[in-house]
């Protein structure tokens, strides 16, 4: 495929989500069934392998078109791209910080081999403390012998490789912490039932339990110590870039909707979108969905042209756009009246998914800690 430009890379990403995903988005949201077929679709078009890609196929991904893919296949699935916005953190890990043997491995493999990957940081006793991992990795002459337990893992079970973040030196708090690639299939590994989710249904959450794992010594991203910086700079530097995108996806959706849906919906002989209260609901929406957007898209414009502010613009525009799309959702929901508390209206399942963005990756509340930390240099 040749070298397309941001805006061609955006249409096909628009006729995919529209054509493919879409049609099958409440289905899959229903049965909870991993959308492979999404994936599969993604892959034929070029468009899974964010990061890895632009080298072998022509695209050029940096943040702000990594954001308006991911918004456009949001706004027909919100599962897909989170499932799409977790490979590719494990992408970019690669990319910056793997060994030559895992850079020559991998991202071939990624793109030809339909290889899936998927991070895991979460531990049942951390919440979005990564300080306070637990799970073990100690050198035994050439692998690391892995010993823990992950939590709410998305696309656990399914992936063929995982970033997990463990800790190699129990002395040394965050400075202890390394990330290292483990294959689905390395004997010790296994993987609890998927939780039952209120949103983004399709994902597969699970456990994952380390028992005496085998891992390579090249499987370890960057040098031992680094997993704290290089989780930060795949995860929040680039990861929080897609999760705000699938944040802002979901808004439209609903605010595109809530416009249709009041237009069409009469009482009395009357749209009721004639009505001043549904208006102001609707151009609330509008203006929301609009600020998240022009937030993120600079956000992603500063991290692209000065790497080292990725991280506090991630965190801002994580912050921001998750909790707009629930707001919005939540008013789509009373746009639509009764309709939009059933399952067969789609902005039930938008206000559901939009729910899991301010928890996942980082809750709102260490988010706003994390922000306020930042501008007062503590
Ligand atoms: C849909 C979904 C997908 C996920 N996918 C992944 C994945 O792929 N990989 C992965 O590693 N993890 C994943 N997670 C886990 C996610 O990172 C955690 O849920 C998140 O970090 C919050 O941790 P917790 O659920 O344990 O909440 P808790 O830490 O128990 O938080 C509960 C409440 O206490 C507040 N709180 C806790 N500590 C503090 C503090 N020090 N100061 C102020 N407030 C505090 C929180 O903000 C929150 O309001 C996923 C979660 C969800 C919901």
């Amino acid at each position: 495929m040749g070298k397309l430009s941001v805006e061609e890379i955006r249409k096909l990403a628009v006729r995919i989500a529209t054509e493919k995903l879409a049609p099958h988005a409440s289905d899959i949201d229903t049965n909870r069934s991993f959308p492979w077929e999404n994936i599969c679709e993604l892959r034929k078009a070029g468009l899974f392998g964010l990061g890895i890609a632009e080298k072998e196929e022509g695209f050029e991904f940096d943040r702000v078109c990594f954001a308006l893919v991911v918004r456009e296949i949001a706004k027909a699935c919100a599962s897909t791209a989170l499932i799409q916005v977790s490979h590719s953190i494990v992408t970019k890990a690669i990319e910056w910080s793997g060994s030559e043997a895992a850079k020559n491995k991998w991202p071939p493999e990624i793109l030809r081999k339909k290889v899936l990957g998927a991070f895991a940081v979460h531990e049942p006793d951390c919440g979005s403390n990564a300080g306070a991992i637990t799970t073990r990795a100690k050198k035994e002459g050439e692998a690391y012998i892995v010993n823990g337990l992950k939590f709410f893992i998305t696309s656990a079970g399914e992936a063929d490789i995982y970033m997990a973040l463990v800790r190699t030196d129990p002395e040394k708090g965050s400075q202890g912490l390394s990330a290292l690639l483990i294959e689905k299939e390395t004997p010790g590994l296994s993987f609890g039932l998927p939780e039952t989710k209120m949103g983004l249904t399709s994902t597969s959450s699970r456990e994952m339990s380390f028992n005496d794992c085998r891992v390579p010594l090249e499987n370890l991203l960057g040098r031992e110590g680094d997993g704290t910086q290089i989780i930060g700079r795949a995860v929040i530097g680039w990861g929080f870039y897609g999760a705000s995108a699938i944040s802002v996806g979901i808004a439209k959706s609903a605010t595109e909707l809530s416009i249709k849906h009041s237009k069409e919906r009469t009482i009395a002989g009357h749209p009721i979108a004639v009505h001043q209260a549904v208006q102001f609901m609707i151009t609330d929406m509008i203006v929301g969905t609009e600020a998240a957007e022009a937030l993120l898209m600079d956000c992603a414009t500063k991290a692209d042209s000065s790497p080292d502010t990725a991280v506090i613009n991630g965190l801002k525009t994580k912050l921001f756009a998750s909790e707009m799309a629930v707001d919005v959702t939540n008013k789509a929901i009373q746009v639509h009246g009764g309709h939009g508390y059933c399952r067969d209206y789609i902005v039930e399942r938008l206000f559901r998914d939009a729910r899991g963005l301010m928890l996942h990756f980082k809750t709102s509340e260490w988010l706003r800690q994390d922000i306020a930390k930042a501008a007062m240099g503590i």
